[in-house]
């Protein structure tokens, strides 16, 4: 129920408030009442438009039940994007991390196979005759 500010004054002596009706039977149709109408004011009541046709008051109040369900699933698409926007966030992480990781996989393999392939001539070269620490010929 919205409300806007009156001129006139209620039992109560304070500034009326015009307010907007959303019942079925007076669906948008505005009155005055005090401003602490439902927080122990006074009884000051009073219509501000003149009563609706029936066919008005037919068509409204399923309109406005229409609007409020669009607006509730706007609100759940809302909730749902914001969702999708976190997990786009949670996604762009992950793939992140996983280039990282495909990274590991590539070049540690590689990185082994070239010490391996250096160990195996290491290994190969001792056999031949040389040593530990003496790997050089010495020419005399
Ligand atoms: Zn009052």
């Amino acid at each position: 129920m919205s409300h806007v500010t009156g001129y006139e004054s209620c039992f109560c002596g304070k500034t009326v408030v015009i307010r907007t009706s959303w019942t079925d039977d007076n669906p948008g149709r505005r009155f005055q009442s005090c401003l602490n109408f439902k927080r122990g004011g006074c009884q000051f009541f009073s219509w501000e438009d003149p009563p609706m046709c029936n066919r008005a008051r037919q068509i409204i109040p399923g309109l406005l039940r229409k609007i409020n369900k669009i607006q509730d699933e706007l609100e759940k698409m809302k909730d749902k994007n914001a969702r999708l926007v976190l997990l786009q966030e949670e996604v762009g992480k992950l793939k992140s991390q996983n280039k990282k990781l495909i990274i590991c996989v590539i070049v540690i393999p590689i990185v082994l196979g070239i010490f391996c392939v250096i160990w195996s001539r290491f290994k190969r070269s001792d056999a031949n005759g040389l040593s530990g620490g003496s790997r050089f010929k010495m020419v005399a």
